[in-house]
């Protein structure tokens, strides 16, 4: 289970989609900007995080760690 990135370049901001944990086939919206991030899920709007939003946190780490071995 992890986030697909929707738009934007890799390591960039964009839009994620993130697979539902409690309804299985259905996915949330995440739009990762930092410091600006919104999920759609009900969970973000009480807390302003949520699991689907650190899951785009690991993958744009993931996204810029293989960045950088490129660069290597
Ligand atoms: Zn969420």
């Amino acid at each position: 289970m992890s986030a697909l990135r929707l738009t934007g370049p890799a390591g960039g901001a964009g839009v994620f989609s993130v697979p539902s944990r409690s309804a299985p086939g259905s996915s949330h919206a995440v739009t990762w900007a930092p410091p600006f991030v919104d999920c759609s899920c009900r969970g973000f709007g009480f807390r302003g995080h949520c699991w689907h939003a650190g899951r785009v946190a690991a993958a744009v780490l993931n996204e810029t760690i293989a960045l950088e071995e490129h660069a290597a």
